[in-house]
C-alpha cells in the first residue's frame, strides 16, 4: 500500500515564527517518518529524471531526501555542505536566504566533467540556495539534470528568480500550491 501525495503532504507541520518571527517553517520530519509517505515522495522524485548519473542534497535536509533518492535510483550521492564542514579541496558560493547569508561548498572532485546531476532541497524560499548549489556543480563541470523540492513558500518567486539565472534547468516540485 502506498500514501497518496495529498495524505503525504497533510503530514508536513507548519511552525510559525521558527527559526525568527515571521518565518512559517515548513517542518518535513512528520512526512519522513511515515515510510509509506516518504517512499511515495523519493519515488515520485526519482521519477523525474532518467538521465541523472548523480543525486545531489543540500545540507542538511536535502541530504535526506538525496540519499533516500540515490538510493532507490541506484545512484551515487554528493552532499552539498554548509562552510568548512568538507575536509577536502572545495568550491564555495555564498548567497542570500529568507533568513540570512549562507555559504555553501562541494569538493572539487565530487561531479567530474559532463556527470549528470539531479540536484534535491526540502523547500524552495528565494532561490539563493539552489542557485548556489547549482553553481557548484556547475564550477566542477557537471551538469544539472534537473531540480526539484518539495515545497514553495508562495510570493516569493523562487522558481522564477531561479529560471531566470538557469532558463534551462527544469524545477519540479513534488507539492506545488
Ligand atoms: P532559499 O535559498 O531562500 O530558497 O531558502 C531555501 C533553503 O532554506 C532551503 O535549504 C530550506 O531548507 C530553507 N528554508 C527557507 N525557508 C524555509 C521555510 N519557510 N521552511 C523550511 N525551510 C526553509
Amino acid at each position: 500500500m502506498s500514501t497518496s501525495k495529498a495524505d503525504a503532504l497533510a503530514l508536513i507541520r507548519v511552525v510559525p515564527d521558527f527559526p525568527n518571527p515571521g518565518i512559517t517553517f515548513k517542518d518535513v520530519t512528520p512526512m519522513l517518518k511515515d515510510a509509506e509517505a516518504f517512499a511515495t515522495v523519493v519515488e515520485e522524485i526519482a521519477s523525474y529524471s532518467e538521465s541523472y548519473d548523480l543525486v545531489a542534497g543540500i545540507e542538511a535536509r536535502g541530504f535526506i531526501l538525496a540519499a533516500a533518492v540515490a538510493g532507490y535510483a541506484g545512484k551515487g550521492f554528493v552532499p552539498i555542505r554548509k562552510s568548512g564542514k568538507l575536509p577536502y579541496l572545495t568550491h564555495s558560493e555564498t548567497y542570500g536566504l529568507e533568513y540570512g547569508i549562507d555559504t555553501l561548498e562541494i569538493h572539487q572532485d565530487a561531479v567530474l566533467a559532463g556527470e549528470r546531476v539531479l540536484l534535491l532541497d526540502d523547500v524552495l524560499a528565494t532561490g539563493g540556495t539552489l542557485k548556489a548549489a547549482s553553481k557548484l556543480i556547475q564550477r566542477c563541470g557537471g551538469t544539472i539534470d534537473a531540480v526539484a523540492v518539495l515545497l514553495e513558500i508562495p510570493g516569493l518567486g523562487g522558481k522564477a528568480k531561479f529560471n531566470k539565472e538557469f532558463p534551462n534547468i527544469a524545477v519540479h516540485t513534488v507539492f506545488p500550491e
